[in-house]
């Protein structure tokens, strides 16, 4: 949905006359557009420089999610890794929305470390539950040096 430029943000109910104004929830300079929350964002850029940093992707957060992910997955031959990659892309975006949405219904903006933090926790548990024999030592030992680099 996002990819399509979809989700139910404010600048598109504020169209449709649902509601009046279309600040970001995130970081109140911003528009809450797909285009905006996805990454051009403070709050999202940070959360997405947290990943990046942590899959060692040498790239700023490109400013729309649909030309990022090409380059998450560029950085490493394996296909498995690439994975990984696009797993956290995914979790970033989920995540991102998840928090925008929290700021909408309870009025408190998550903590940038605190978010990143989590989605680094559920990309690797969600990673792990797969590992089988046929991951190389290479790709093992790349996992077990993101374990390592959650907190
Ligand atoms: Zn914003």
């Amino acid at each position: 949905m996002v990819a399509l430029g979809k989700v139910r943000t404010k600048d598109r109910l504020r169209i449709a006359g649902i509601c009046n104004d279309d600040h970001c929830l995130l970081c109140v300079t911003g528009t809450d557009a797909c285009t905006h929350l996805f990454f051009r964002c403070s709050f999202s850029r940070n959360v997405c420089l947290g990943i990046l940093d942590w899959l060692k992707i040498r790239s700023s957060p490109d400013e729309y999610v649909y030309v990022s992910w090409r380059k998450w997955g560029r950085k490493y031959k394996s296909r498995r890794m690439q994975q990984v990659c696009y797993c956290a892309l995914a979790a970033t975006v989920y995540y991102v929305w998840k928090a925008r949405n929290i700021s909408l219904w309870q009025q408190s903006v998550p903590r940038i470390e605190v978010w990143v933090r989590e989605i680094k926790s559920v990309v690797y548990r969600r990673i792990k539950a797969i590992v089988n024999s046929k991951w190389s030592a290479h790709e093992l030992a790349w996992l077990s040096e993101l374990a390592q680099n959650i907190n």
